[in-house]
């Protein structure tokens, strides 16, 4: 039987970066043939239905093989990364007995992974630590969890201990948010799932940002300069500036976290006749999240007034909600994280997603699905990490969630 910290191994030696300029599903043609890797060693494992669809999903599934009455459970991860840092050529290293200090990734270019940056590195302390060089990603991001869901399986397989029937899916195009758009969810056929996309070990989320774009479009009148004020010149870039400088000041990305959400102004093209503004809008409280909506719209009605004319135009598009309205009533699915963490003798730690995942979405698309840790850190960065021993950890946690014996819940139970 191959160890997770291999498959991981096998796996990053894959280039699967998407691409959001793409215009074709999958975003980039890689992506299936990892893929195709994939079918093949879930074949291999003796999952017999294991495919590819025409999208590029793989999904498999494995029967129960008991008499009790079980829910079935899902399993996703996602196979593509972010494509900036690289995701091409990733050259990993193992520090076998990390002794907790920095760690220096690439000595020619002078690259440290620091204790003091990412304080949570010294926990690592005594175990194969796993990092790249410095010049790419590492590929944790999602390729831990399937490397964890596909050793926890074959664990489970190999023991014969009694389980329910679980079935199995790998998404493209996640880091691009095109991860579920073609998701089959009857198909799939769970009951509940979790998507193992999380980092360290023991963390689970059930809490996502509610996301929308807006768009702000400010119009602007050029003349010539030297007949500015008698031909009414108005400068568009200068109102986009107000525009901004009357938002919260402190609620940007930088200045939050935990529950706080934010404006973050995204792209600023401005010519004076024209300008456009992007902004993310995140929240984890809907609430919160319409009031920010509705202030972008009072800033522009504002505007509109003092400048006497339509200058400002608001368009704002939801892209995400937060999964807790969908799994707030099912603190039974949460409940058999907890037994399985707590069966590997791991403490849970449950945190807000500072974002959303596929699970959010696939939530609202009726199969609930709180995220799982992978067992990798600093996800998008050239200093992510994993070790062998998170990797080992996930796939035991795997292996817990799939041999619960623990009957399906007729009732609702509240978080
Ligand atoms: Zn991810």
């Amino acid at each position: 039987m191959k160890t997770a910290a291999q498959r991981f191994l096998d796996y990053i030696s894959y280039d699967t970066g998407s691409d959001i300029t793409s215009e074709t599903f999958p975003s980039t043609a890689k992506q299936k043939v990892f893929a195709a890797h994939l079918v093949q060693e879930m074949k291999e494992l003796g999952i017999a239905d294991a495919h590819m669809d025409e999208y590029g999903y793989v999904y498999g599934s494995v029967p129960s093989n008991c008499e009790r009455k079980l829910p079935v459970i899902g399993l996703i991860s996602h196979m593509d990364t972010v494509s900036d840092p690289p995701s091409a050529g990733i050259r990993p290293r193992i520090i076998r007995d990390y002794d907790g200090g920095d760690v220096v990734l690439n000595q020619e270019k002078e690259i440290v992974l620091r204790t003091a940056d990412y304080p949570s590195l010294s926990t690592y302390q005594g175990q194969d630590l796993i990092v790249g060089d410095g010049t790419t990603i590492l590929g944790g991001d999602d390729k831990a969890g399937i490397a964890a869901i596909l050793t926890g399986v074959e664990q489970v397989l190999a023991d014969g201990a009694p389980h329910g029937a679980f079935c199995i899916a790998f998404t493209p195009d996640e880091e691009i948010s095109r991860g579920t758009k073609y998701f089959d969810v009857e198909k799939f056929g769970a009951d509940f799932a979790f998507t193992l996309d999380g980092g360290k070990l023991g963390d689970y989320q059930y809490e996502s940002f509610n996301g929308a774009q807006a768009e702000v479009v400010i119009r602007g009148r050029m003349c010539h300069l030297g007949r500015g004020k008698s031909r009414g010149l108005r400068n568009s870039i200068r109102i986009a500036m107000e525009f901004q400088s009357m938002l919260p000041v402190f609620e940007d990305p930088a200045n939050t976290e935990k529950h706080e959400g934010y404006y973050h102004l995204d792209r600023f093209d401005g010519r004076v006749s024209l300008t456009r503004l992007l902004y993310r809008i995140n929240d984890h409280s809907r609430e919160k999240f319409e009031q920010k909506k509705a202030l972008l719209r009072e800033i522009a009605g504002f505007l509109n007034q003092k400048y006497g004319d339509p200058v400002v135009q608001v368009s704002c598009e939801d892209i995400c909600y937060n999964m807790y309205d969908r799994l707030k009533d099912k603190g039974y699915i949460l409940d058999r994280v907890r037994r399985a963490l707590h069966s590997i003798g791991v403490m849970p730690n449950e945190r807000p997603v500072r974002g959303s995942t596929d699970g959010a979405k696939l939530s609202y698309m009726g199969l609930p699905c709180p995220n799982l840790c992978m067992g990798s850190e600093n996800a998008h960065s050239i200093y992510e990490f994993s070790s062998v021993q998170a990797l080992a950890g996930v796939s035991r946690m795997v292996c817990a969630l799939l041999t619960d014996l623990t009957p399906p819940e007729e009732q609702e139970k509240q978080m």
